[in-house]
């Protein structure tokens, strides 16, 4: 039987091993690896590590955490690639609706308190919805923030006891760009509106970036947040 310490110990050596292997190599090992025990993560910004993952592991599980605040664009490309590409999309949701939020909590949590909202609407839901998994995938890119500069490919995700890849993590934004343009792959129609990254639809939690701003400029702008916890 493989433990957690197999796992974390088989984390360790693929993070060193395939730091310059292709994504698709770094999947192949998560699918050999794994199997159905391994899912990839959205946020629906695109599809592009979804596409990777089913050029690997057709019908792999796609997990979308539906926080209830999303933009129609973001469901309707969840939507979009469920209906057209061979993933299985996972829809995950909080425990407490917004309106339930809003009673518990008071209205706009978002506005006043962004980590309690995002632990509430996010990470809870994420880390109960990875629990049948042994590993899971993100889109995480190092180009993207000064805080994701070191993700590695394959890392140990010690608070949930599983493994986390990140098969994009050395891409730059233009080697984004050409494989979406190469494979035709889906993207959230915000980006074509000035947005350079899509999370939430409250104005405090995504909006377009600035003159001369890029990448996640937009998110939480002004509040010294930069991450929503998931990756934390
Ligand atoms: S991004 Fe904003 S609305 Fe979404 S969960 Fe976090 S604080 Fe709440």
């Amino acid at each position: 039987m493989t433990t957690a310490t197999d796992y974390e110990a088989a984390a360790l050596k693929a993070g060193r091993e395939l730091e310059e292997a292709s994504a698709q190599e770094i999947l192949r090992w998560a699918a050999d690896t794994f199997g159905r025990r391994f899912c990839v993560t959205s946020s629906m910004e695109d599809a592009v590590v979804a596409h990777l993952a089913s050029t690997v592991l057709p019908g792999v599980d796609v997990v979308f955490l539906d926080t209830g605040y999303h933009f129609p664009e973001t469901i309707g490309t969840r939507d979009a690639v469920a209906a057209t590409m061979p993933v299985n999309v996972i829809t995950l949701t909080p425990k407490l609706t917004v309106a339930e939020q809003d009673a518990a909590y008071g209205p706009q949590l978002h506005d006043r308190d962004p980590d309690l909202c995002c632990s509430l609407r996010k990470v809870e839901p994420l880390n109960r919805g990875l629990g049948g998994y042994d590993a899971w995938a993100t889109g995480l890119r190092r180009d993207e923030s000064p805080s994701r500069a070191n993700t590695p490919v394959v890392a140990w995700d010690a608070k949930r006891r599983k493994v986390k890849l990140a098969p994009i993590a050395r891409w730059t934004q233009a080697d984004v760009d050409a494989y979406v343009q190469a494979n035709g792959v889906l993207l959230n129609p915000l980006l074509w509106e000035g947005y350079t990254s899509v999370g939430c639809s409250p104005l405090s939690c995504t909006a377009k970036p600035g003159e001369g701003e890029a990448g996640r400029a937009g998110r939480w702008a002004g509040s010294g947040k930069t991450e929503c916890g998931i990756h934390l």
